[in-house]
Formats: structure tokens, C-alpha cells, sequence
């Protein structure tokens, strides 16, 4: 009888394995299919809240398009109305039935609870739902760099040319194209040290030489190596700019999903160009100390819909 239920309880146990982990929300149910959602229901300021949209067709329906459109997603903190995070979903590319949202979570954002809306159109049926999501604490340092005379002119250089230069890759980041889809997977550091001397969320003050002072939050990692280290793409996808800018020195933005770019500042030599595609490893150019630099180092960001967010979060999360 022992072993009867223990085999039972056996199969129970793998059923749930299967099932349990990969458990869905439906979203929408129509005559010819039903809309499912996968999301983070947990997460950390500077990391993102991926959501992701699966339509399932009826056997009976095969011949019906079960198509998701205008969906959007967007974050409010229970109690409150503005939204700290939102963003449209888009179909990919790979996989015909699958739609994608991905929001960043600012890293001065202040955790709590949210309510994650989603809403869109599912095989011509409005539909509009709210799942729980958690924005969770962590620790970021603080630390005060000492700018030297030149440093502190360009940190505080108002001039029509760095005012232009931020314009520019401001409208870059700032755009999300629905059909720019180049990377999968995980994210690969861009050098192959893992000596770092500043890190993603810093909360920083510049005290210039002049005695004055500012506080700004550090978007990126420094990766401390030599000028002439070889740097390389972080993931597949397009190079939107390579061009020496007044803070950033010899910088390299790549664009590898809508709206998520990579970049790398302060290079010493660049080996690429713009509209280049690029593969997950390849060379950009050389590590330097170009722009606002206190050393040699290279700096390494990834933006999301405009804001910057961790790129460690997605060396060790897939994309999708
Ligand atoms: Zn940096």
C-alpha cells in the first residue's frame, strides 16, 4: 500500500516539477485562442521587469492570425497613480506567437509594492489586467571623486557643441525601433578583466577643483584596465554611433533590442562604424582614458528606454 502511494506521490511530484515552475496567468480567452503572461513578479531598483505575452491557439482555430496588438505594460506603486516605468510590447521577430515588453527600474527608484498594468488588444478583444510586483531594497555605494582642473572643465562645459553631443545620443536612447532585434540570451562582459573601480549605481559627488560641487548617480561599470585593452560587444547587434565626445571620449553605442543599447566610453581606438553589425564578442576597439577620465578604465552602460540600468543583470539573465 507504502508503495502505492509513494509511486502516486512520485508522479505528483515530477507533474509539478514540469508544470508548476513554468505556472502562466491567462491574460485573454477569445473563441479561437487565449492569451498567456509570464513577468517578473519581483525585482530589484537598476534591474528590469520583463513581460512576456504567449498566444496558444484552438486546434479548431488554426487558420485564425490570434494576434496581440497596441499592448502596453506600465508600473504604478499601490496608492499612488504616476508611472515610474512603462513601455509597448512588441511581436518578436523569432517567434511569431510571442510579445515582448521589457521596463527598466530606475535604480532611485524607491522599493515597494506596484501594481504591473498590461493592456492591448488580443485576437480583436480588449483586454486589460494588473498582476502584484515587488520592487525589493539594495545597496548602492557612495563615493566622492576629486576633479582635477581639466576634468572639471568638462564636467561643467556648457558649450553649444556638448550641449549638441548630448541632444544627439539622448534621441538615441530615447528611441525604441519595433523591428530592431539583434540579441538573445545572456549579455558577455566587454573585457575579459573582472578588476572593477567603480560600479553601476554609485551615488556620487564631484567636488571640482574649484571647490564647487555636484552629485550625480554613475550609470555604468569601470572596468580598471590598461589603455589598449581589447573591448568587445557585449551582444549582437547594430552600432548606432562610434565618435569622440567631449565627456565620454571615444564612445561606441550599439542598439541590440528596441530601445536597449550598450556603450563604452573612453575608448582609445575604435574599429567600428555606424550601421556595422556586430556579433556577441567581437572587437570594438581599444580601452583608453579619453573624455572625463581620472585613469584609464573602461566605462560600460546599458540603457534601457532612456534609463540606465544594471548591465550585470543581464549577464545573468536571458533576454527572453
Ligand atoms: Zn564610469
Amino acid at each position: 500500500m507504502i508503495k502505492f502511494y509513494k509511486k502516486y506521490l512520485a508522479i505528483a511530484l515530477v507533474f509539478c516539477m514540469v508544470f508548476c515552475a513554468f505556472a502562466e496567468d491567462l491574460v485573454c480567452k477569445t473563441k479561437n485562442g487565449s492569451l498567456f503572461i509570464d513577468y517578473s513578479a519581483s525585482t530589484h531598483p537598476g534591474d528590469i521587469i520583463s513581460i512576456k505575452l504567449t498566444a496558444k491557439k484552438e486546434t479548431r482555430s488554426a487558420n485564425a492570425l490570434c494576434k496581440v496588438s497596441d499592448a502596453k505594460a506600465s508600473i504604478v506603486r499601490v496608492g499612488n497613480t504616476k508611472s515610474p516605468a512603462s513601455g509597448d510590447c512588441y511581436a518578436l521577430k523569432s517567434r511569431s506567437d510571442t510579445y515582448l515588453c521589457l521596463l527598466p527600474i530606475d535604480s532611485m527608484l524607491k522599493p515597494g509594492e506596484f501594481n504591473l498594468k498590461v493592456s492591448g488588444k488580443f485576437d480583436g478583444v480588449d483586454f486589460s489586467k494588473e498582476y502584484p510586483v515587488s520592487i525589493l531594497d539594495k545597496d548602492f555605494l557612495s563615493e566622492t571623486i576629486e576633479l582635477n582642473a581639466s576634468n572639471t572643465a568638462i564636467k561643467t562645459n556648457t558649450s553649444e557643441k556638448r550641449m549638441a553631443q548630448i541632444d544627439k545620443l539622448n534621441k538615441i536612447l530615447f528611441s525604441a525601433d519595433k523591428d530592431a532585434q539583434y540579441a538573445a540570451g545572456t549579455f558577455k562582459p566587454p573585457v575579459t578583466s573582472t578588476r572593477r573601480t567603480a560600479f553601476y549605481g554609485d551615488r556620487r559627488v564631484y567636488a571640482y577643483s574649484n571647490g564647487k560641487s555636484s552629485t550625480s548617480v554613475h550609470y555604468g561599470h569601470d572596468y580598471g584596465v590598461p589603455t589598449g585593452t581589447v573591448v568587445s560587444a557585449c551582444a549582437d547587434g547594430k552600432v548606432v554611433m562610434a565618435e569622440d565626445r567631449i565627456s565620454t571620449g571615444w564612445s561606441v553605442v550599439i542598439e541590440h533590442m528596441p530601445g536597449l543599447y550598450s556603450l563604452y566610453y573612453h575608448m582609445s581606438k575604435l574599429e567600428v562604424e555606424v550601421g556595422q553589425s556586430v556579433k556577441q564578442g567581437e572587437r570594438l576597439g581599444l580601452s583608453g582614458a579619453t573624455g572625463l577620465a581620472t585613469g584609464p578604465h573602461l566605462h560600460w552602460e546599458v540603457r534601457l528606454l532612456g534609463v540606465a540600468v544594471d548591465p550585470d543583470f543581464f549577464v545573468a539573465n536571458k533576454l527572453y
